[in-house]
């Protein structure tokens, strides 16, 4: 398997549409370079179908991994119903590597178990439309381990990265995997673009080093990549730039490349990036789409400053995405606490909480009226 996996949950679009031509130039060159790994899952929108017609003239190149929605599995004959559906939209008559998604306990995984869904697995593998059966997981190191344990698994793929070596799996989380000899694919290694804009402390951290010049995400990426219990790592690219980027430090990066003192920089930029976060969004826009129309992910960006700038500064920016260019306005104050979204936060944020934290933060009295009048100015539009 290629050691860098192409992540298609944020293909680029054009409006609500994957903007198939655009993903098919990224694709193609990744596949040309030698990626032969293609991660989707049923609930990205559109994007099986888009990683379906991308794939279908490289099928046997490449390796599709796709996920079961385990937060609408309801009953056994749904494993069937979403799985049917995977095979169609990705025009394929076997998936290479399927897993549960988001699991992130080990009560989560007793309860699939009890519908029958390993017997499920199995017989799909029989039957050759599942080559290898795992897992994807954003609980605690505790329940990976018993998650881990509880099953033959073929795999499993956890979030890693240098500022979670204790959050989630964690180190301990990997370790244990590879204690059982178990492929460990590795997500969010930049944990949501915050590693690939990291802030000025830490940038000067890693110009001290006495390493070679390398931007924030080349850091992150060697970083875990260094791991000899990493079997391959997976970003979400949506330019040409990212992905020569990425191309280009997975030709020399490995386990090993890295050396004591670019480990201690790294730490000690850690420790740096960690004592300004104050809510653990990746953006993933799992939660996404709120009833009260909020942007959660916006919100929690500006929040943990990600969006550099003065205070006033990031509250104007605020209120511009927030509120003059969405069509509707999408502030944090705009959530009436239904808790609709928390279930879907990988991360186990305690959204609405979080949410009246940011609207402290980040809304004064004047940000919706103001952004009322400009948008109307601006756009035409109220
Ligand atoms: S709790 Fe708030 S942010 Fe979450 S879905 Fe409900 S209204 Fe939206
Ligand atoms: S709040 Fe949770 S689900 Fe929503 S974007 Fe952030 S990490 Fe993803």
């Amino acid at each position: 398997m290629s050691q860098l996996a192409f992540g298609c949950m944020r293909l680029p679009r054009r409006g609500r549409s994957i903007d198939l031509s655009a993903s098919r130039r990224l694709t193609d060159r990744a596949i040309d370079a030698g990626v032969n790994y293609f991660d989707t899952a049923w609930m990205y929108p559109g994007s099986e179908t888009a990683v379906g017609q991308l794939l279908a003239p490289h099928r046997e190149r490449v390796n599709i991994a796709t996920k079961m929605p385990m937060i609408l599995v309801k009953k056994p004959a749904d494993f069937d119903k979403y799985f049917a559906a995977s095979l169609e939209r990705l025009a394929t008559d076997h998936i290479d590597y399927y897993l549960l998604h988001m699991l992130t306990s080990g009560g989560d995984f007793e309860k699939f178990a009890a519908m029958g869904v390993t017997e499920w697995a199995e017989r799909e593998k029989a039957r050759g439309r599942i080559r290898n059966f795992g897992f994807s997981f954003h609980g605690n190191a505790g329940s990976f381990k018993k998650i881990i344990d509880a099953y033959g698994w073929d795999f499993c793929m956890m979030q890693y990265n240098y500022i979670d070596t204790e959050y989630q799996a964690g180190t301990g989380g990997l370790s244990h995997a590879a204690a059982r000899g178990m492929p460990v694919l590795v997500m969010e290694p930049l944990r949501g673009g915050k590693l690939a804009d990291v802030p000025p402390e830490a940038r000067a951290v890693f110009a001290e080093s006495g390493a070679a010049r390398r931007s924030p995400a080349e850091w992150g990426l060697r970083w875990v990549w260094n791991h000899p219990e990493v079997l391959t790592v997976l970003s979400g690219m949506n330019t040409i730039e990212q992905l020569e980027e990425n191309l280009s430090i997975a030709s020399d990066a490995g386990v090993g490349a890295m050396g004591e003192k670019e480990l201690e920089a790294v730490a000690r930029a850690a420790d740096i990036i960690n004592s300004t976060i104050k809510v653990p969004c990746t953006g993933c826009e799992y939660c996404l789409p709120c009833p009260a129309n909020v942007n959660i992910p916006a919100a929690f960006r500006y929040y943990n400053g990600d969006v550099f700038g003065s205070r006033a500064g990031l509250r104007m920016r605020y209120a511009m995405e927030a509120g003059i260019l969405p069509d509707e306005t999408a502030f944090a104050s705009q959530c009436t606490e239904c808790g609709k979204c928390v279930e879907h936060c990988p991360q186990r944020i305690d959204i609405p909480r979080e949410l009246k934290a940011a609207r402290a933060e980040l809304e004064r009295f004047w940000s919706r009226p103001v952004a009322a009048v400009a948008k109307t100015f601006t756009t035409g539009r109220r």
